[in-house]
C-alpha cells in the first residue's frame, strides 16, 4: 500500500494454526498423519464418542514448547484446556478442545525484519518491526469434510476424521500490520521458526500451517477500527499477500464512495485475482467456553522448558546475524540463506571450504538455488555438494576457469554427478592466464584487424570491448578476462 491511498491505512492482524509434527494425535494414540485411508486412523476418543476420555500426548506439549521458544515467547506455567462449542459435521463431540482464557503462552512480543517490495516484488529496505502476540495456544484439530473429489458429490458431502485430533498451535496476533508485505514476512517467519525447531512441517500446500488474515482499514488519525474482513483458504503466502492487498484496495474504494464494508469471510480466487464471499459474519460466535473437565491444568516445570530451550538449534535470526559478521555479508543475502536450515548449513560448509564466503553466497544464491529450483530439490538433497560447489568456486577464484565457465560447469555438475575438475579435464576448458600466451592471440587479433586498431590508437576507446570480444572468440572463452583487458589496454 502506498501514500496514494488519501490518508487511509490497512489495520491487519494474522492467525496462524500450525500442525505440530507429532507422531499421533494430542489426545489419543492415532496416527496423525497425511493422506491415509479416511476415517482409518480413529478411535472412540477423536470419533467423539461418549464416555471415551482424553489423555494429553507429552509431545504435542514438547513441540509447543518448542514452538513458542522458537518465537521468543514465555511459556505460561499453567495453562487451562477449554471446550470451545459449536456444531459442525466434522466435529462430533460438538465442541472444540482449545485453550481460552489460560493459553499456553501470551502477551509476547515478536521481532521480525521487512520490508515493502517493488513492482517487480524486490525487497526496498529491510527493517526490524516488533508484534504483539496475543496468545499461543494448544488445541485439536476437527476432520475434514470433503465436498468433491468422490462419487456423488452433487448430493453427497463426506467426513473424514483422520484429522480430528491431530494437535495445533494457534498463534495470534495483535493488528498490528499496516501492509500486505508485513504480514508476508511475518508469515514467512513463523513458518522458518517453526519448521527449524521442528515443532512443525509448516507446510502451506499440505495444510499443517494455515493462515487468516482479518484486514480492515481507517483513516490514519482515527481511533478504533471500521468492520474487518477475515480472509480464509489461503493456500499459499504469497495468495495471501496478493488477497490482503486486493482487500485494502477494494475497502478503500468502497469506504470513499459510501458503500459499506460488510463484515464477512472471504476468500481469495487466485484465477480471476479478487477476493470473495465466503460467508457473512454478521454476529459474532457465543462459542460458550468453559474449561475441559476431563483433563487437569497442564502444567509445565521451569526445569522442562529450560530443557526444551537447551535443545534449540541456532535460530534463525542469530544464525542471520552470525553470518553478516563471520562471513561480512549483506541482511539480505544472510536471511535468505537461513531460510532453510538445510541451506544454512550447505552455505557453511562450502563458505568454508571455498575460503571465499562472499562468491560463495552469490553462487548459492543465483546459480545453485536455480538448479535446485529447476528440479525441485532442497538443498540437503542436492546432487553437487557442498565441497563440491567449494572446489569449483576455488578454482574460479585461483583464476584456473572464469566464472563464466564455472556458470557453464555447474547445471553438468549437476547433471552427471561429476566433480568441477573432471569436468575441466574433460573439455579441456581450463582458462589461459598465461600473459604470453594472451599477448599472441592479442597480436593475432590485431593484426587480423588493422583498421579498429588504427581507430583504437587513435583514441576510439570503445573498441576495447570490441578486441576483448574478439580475443575471447578466439580462445573459445577460455582467456581469463581480466588479463585480456589489461594486455589490450597496455598496448594502446
Ligand atoms: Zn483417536
Ligand atoms: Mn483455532
Amino acid at each position: 500500500m502506498s501514500d496514494s491511498n488519501n490518508g487511509w491505512e490497512a489495520v491487519i492482524g494474522m492467525e496462524i494454526h500450525a500442525q505440530l509434527a507429532t507422531d499421533t494425535k494430542i489426545f489419543c494414540r492415532c496416527a496423525a498423519s497425511f493422506g491415509d485411508e479416511p476415517n482409518s486412523n480413529t478411535c472412540p476418543v477423536c470419533l467423539g464418542l461418549p464416555g471415551a476420555l482424553p489423555v494429553l500426548n507429552s509431545k504435542a506439549v514438547e513441540l509447543g514448547a518448542r514452538a513458542a521458544l522458537a518465537l521468543g515467547l514465555t511459556v505460561n506455567e499453567t495453562s487451562i484446556f477449554a471446550r470451545k462449542n459449536y456444531f459442525y459435521p466434522d466435529l462430533p463431540k460438538g465442541y472444540q478442545i482449545s485453550q481460552y482464557d489460560r493459553p499456553f503462552s501470551s502477551d509476547g512480543k515478536l521481532t521480525i525484519m521487512t520490508a515493502e517490495r517493488d513492482e517487480g516484488g524486490h525487497a526496498k529496505d529491510w527493517q526490524p518491526m516488533t508484534i504483539g502476540i496475543v496468545r499461543l495456544h494448544l488445541e485439536e484439530d476437527a476432520g475434514k469434510n470433503v465436498h468433491e473429489g468422490l462419487p456423488d458429490t452433487d448430493k453427497y458431502s463426506y467426513v473424514d476424521l483422520n484429522r480430528a485430533g491431530t494437535p495445533l498451535a494457534e498463534i495470534v496476533t495483535d493488528p498490528d500490520f499496516r501492509s500486505s508485505w508485513q504480514a508476508y514476512d511475518y508469515v514467512n517467519h513463523v513458518r522458518r521458526a517453526l519448521q527449524w525447531v521442528g515443532a512443525s512441517d509448516a507446510d502451506m500446500e499440505k495444510g499443517n500451517l494455515r493462515c487468516e488474515a482479518n484486514v480492515s482499514v481507517r483513516k490514519k488519525d482515527e481511533d478504533g477500527f471500521r468492520n474487518k474482513v477475515e480472509l480464509k483458504n489461503l493456500n499459499s503466502v504469497r495468495f495471501m499477500q496478493k488477497a490482503i492487498e486486493y482487500e485494502i484496495d477494494r475497502q478503500i474504494k468502497a469506504h470513499e464512495s459510501g458503500e459499506e464494508v460488510h463484515q464477512e469471510t472471504r476468500l481469495w480466487d487466485e484465477k480471476n485475482g479478487m477476493t470473495r464471499v465466503m460467508r457473512s459474519k454478521e454476529d459474532a460466535h457465543d462459542y460458550r467456553y468453559f474449561p475441559e473437565p476431563d483433563l487437569q491444568p497442564l502444567v509445565v516445570s521451569s526445569e522442562f522448558i529450560e530443557q526444551r530451550r537447551a535443545e534449540l538449534p541456532e535460530l534463525p535470526d542469530e544464525m542471520i546475524s552470525r553470518f553478516t559478521e563471520e562471513y561480512g555479508l549483506g541482511f539480505a543475502d544472510a536471511s535468505q540463506l537461513v531460510s532453510d536450515s538445510s541451506l544454512a548449513d550447505y552455505y557453511e560448509v562450502a563458505a568454508k571450504a571455498s575460503g571465499d564466503p562472499k562468491s560463495t553466497a552469490n553462487w548459492i544464491l543465483s546459480e545453485l538455488l536455480r538448479e535446485l529450483n529447476n528440479s525441485g530439490r532442497s538443498a540437503a538433497d542436492s546432487p553437487v555438494k557442498a565441497e563440491s560447489l567449494a572446489e569449483l568456486i576455488a578454482f574460479i577464484s585461483d583464476g584456473k576457469i572464469s566464472g563464466k565457465q564455472g556458470k557453464e560447469i555447474l547445471p553438468e555438475m549437476f547433471e552427471t554427478g561429476k566433480s568441477a575438475k573432471e569436468i575441466i579435464n574433460e573439455k579441456g576448458m581450463e582458462q589461459i592466464s598465461d600473459r604470453g600466451a594472451i599477448e599472441k592471440i592479442v597480436e593475432d587479433v590485431f593484426a587480423a584487424n588493422p583498421e579498429q586498431v588504427e581507430q583504437f590508437i587513435g583514441g576510439n576507446d570503445r573498441l576495447a570491448g570490441f578486441f576483448v570480444g574478439q580475443v575471447m572468440k578466439a580462445s573459445k572463452g577460455t582467456a581469463n578476462p581480466q588479463l585480456v583487458n589489461e594486455i589490450i589496454r597496455s598496448k594502446l
